[in-house]
């Protein structure tokens, strides 16, 4: 099967492939999580762990949690050079491809990838673009609480309603699922597009530094150092009660090293996150009742995503619920599982089970109020927690007599009365040739499994019919892109081999630490394909702490 199941994470990325044993997840410099982070140098574009140590030597060409961009019209300089965040995805995309087909010796042509259920239709469709330029076809594209799904619900007999509790680096899911014989439906789902790992660990570094006294600048630099150290302690938090730093040369004043010497405990962290969890918690009884179910009927609560090993989510869920959650076995590989399953099913191989999978936004197009007033407002036509594909049809009056056209407005979202709190994805004109006195539309909305909407509009006495195409605000983008002939590089030392090269230049560092960082240089050159990425990090902390901080 030339199929893989992507699952892109704002923090990392897993990746998984069908084989004749059973699944297998790529490996990619020795791990199965693929760092989300890209580096662009005139060596060319590196992705993962490479890009995530460069990330605090080269920053400014170092792309982090692009998939926060994912729909915008953002754009991101990296090494002089501008990308919109599908191009930057796509790197990532290119790699786990690459790699796929170099650990496999198949030629990946086909992916089923996965999006937060509340990604709205820009970032589907970004996401999607990226997919395409990294020169795979997608397959599908689902929702990654659906994917956990499928991925706890494959080959269950039990006839269970559970909630899967997603929570990952950048985004919160949360979906209530229905598994009768095999059949696995959607029921209700929610979330919040801003709320994730990377969030605590903004927090905890904040509270890392006002502990550390420091009485300098925080750089950009600095910060990355920061949240990367922030990431480690909350990690290491969710196995002890206290985790005690101690960084000999975290950072520089007037040439002297600063000594990071800070104890965290569990509660401190608890603390921070407290709010956070309770929102997700909250969201969790909200979408609980969208099923019109209540928590007595919820069979369990599983938890996926890298972030709910957190132990403090587990314990809330209890205190508030009474239900002890189930945290899935390998949190981090259930979404990529759960989309390589539904590859597999569309492809006919029987998996034991099928999936019904629902809207999490509602579809509209904007129209007046109400007849006397000139505000707009969203007139639904396919709502929120509607099972997909479906096609719903709405009529729409003209406003005045012999009316020409018709706008075609269409948003995403739920406010009814106020249009600018939805999400405009598309407009289109419906002409009307010949007029007539009270012309009147139907308005055709299909929605795909992907996600994707088509919107056709008719005007019912005259007929007319409005096909064009559907615009969305990236709809321009990438056609000629020129990320196209952008490789990636699998072997990348050049960077790393420049910057020790214009440290040992410089007359004002000593000559004992030219002398440590020359061996190290040696060791690195002669070093295996696996020795290096423990030596690459050692030297980029020298470099670091070297280099102006
Ligand atoms: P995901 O997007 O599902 O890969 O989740 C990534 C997020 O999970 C990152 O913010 C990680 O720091 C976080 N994470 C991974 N393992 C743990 C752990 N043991 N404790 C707390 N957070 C974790």
């Amino acid at each position: 099967m030339d199929i893989i199941g992507i699952d892109l994470g704002t923090t990392n990325s897993v990746a998984t492939v069908f084989t004749q044993d059973g699944l297998k997840h790529i490996s990619f410099d020795g791990d199965y999580l693929l760092p989300s982070v890209v580096n662009i140098s005139d060596d060319g574009v590196v992705v993962g762990v490479k890009a995530k140590n460069m990330a605090m030597i080269a920053e400014e060409n170092t792309s982090l949690s692009i998939k926060r961009l994912m729909g915008s019209d953002e754009k991101i300089t990296l090494n002089s050079k501008q990308f919109t965040p599908e191009e930057i995805s796509s790197f990532i995309i290119k790699k786990i491809k690459i790699t796929a087909q170099e650990e496999m010796g198949i030629e990946y042509k086909r992916c089923v990838v996965t999006v937060p259920a509340y990604f709205n239709e820009n970032q589907r469709e970004a996401t999607t673009k990226a997919v395409k330029l990294a020169g795979l076809e997608v397959l599908r594209v689902i929702n990654e609480p659906t994917a956990a799904a499928i991925s706890y619900g494959a080959n269950r007999d039990e006839e269970i309603l559970y909630g899967v509790y997603d929570l990952g680096g950048g985004t919160f899911d949360i979906s209530i699922i229905e598994n009768s014989e095999g059949l696995i439906e959607v029921l209700s789902t929610t979330g919040d597009n801003h709320l994730g790992g990377d969030d605590f660990d903004k927090k905890l570094a904040d509270l890392i530094w006002e502990k550390s006294r420091f009485d300098i600048e925080r750089t950009k630099k600095l910060q990355i150092k920061l949240n990367q150290l922030a990431e480690k302690t909350k990690v290491e938090l969710s196995e002890k009660n206290l985790v005690v730093i101690d960084e000999k040369f975290f950072a520089k004043k007037d040439g002297q090293a600063l000594h990071l010497e800070v104890k965290v405990t569990r509660e401190e962290f608890e603390e921070l996150i407290e709010n956070d969890i309770n929102k997700t918690i909250n969201l969790l009884l909200e979408t609980l009742e969208e099923s019109n179910n209540d928590i007595d009927d919820l069979d369990s609560i599983i938890l996926t995503g890298g972030s709910s090993r957190i132990p403090f989510i587990s314990h809330q869920i209890l205190q508030r619920t009474g239900k002890l959650p189930i945290l899935i076995e390998d949190p981090d590989k259930s979404v990529s599982i759960g989309a390589i399953l539904q590859g597999a099913m569309i492809e006919g191989i029987d998996t034991d089970s099928i999936l019904v999978d629902i809207t999490p936004y509602s579809l509209g197009i904007s129209s007046l109020l109400d007849e006397d007033s000139r505000e707009l407002g969203l007139s639904k036509i396919i709502f929120k927690n509607t099972p997909v594909p479906t096609t719903k049809t709405s009529r729409y009056y003209a406003v005045v007599p012999y009316q020409k056209a018709f706008m075609i407005n269409v948003y995403q979202g739920e406010n009814e009365d106020n249009l600018e709190e939805n999400v405009s994805i598309g407009e289109m004109t419906l002409k009307i040739e010949n007029p007539v006195e009270d012309a009147a539309m139907d308005v055709d909305f299909t929605l795909n499994q992907d996600g994707m909407l088509s919107v056709t509009g008719r005007e019912i006495h005259t007929n007319m019919v409005v096909t064009g195409e559907f615009k969305t605000k990236i709809s321009k983008s990438t056609k000629h892109s020129k990320v196209k002939e952008m490789d990636i590089l699998t072997e990348q030392d050049g960077i790393i081999i420049d910057k020790i090269n214009s440290i040992l230049e410089n007359s004002n560092i000593l000559d004992e630490d030219k002398e440590d960082l020359k061996e190290l240089k040696r060791k690195f050159l002669s070093a295996s394909k696996d020795e290096k990425p423990s030596l690459e990090e050692e030297i980029i902390d020298i470099i670091f702490f070297l280099e102006d901080v």
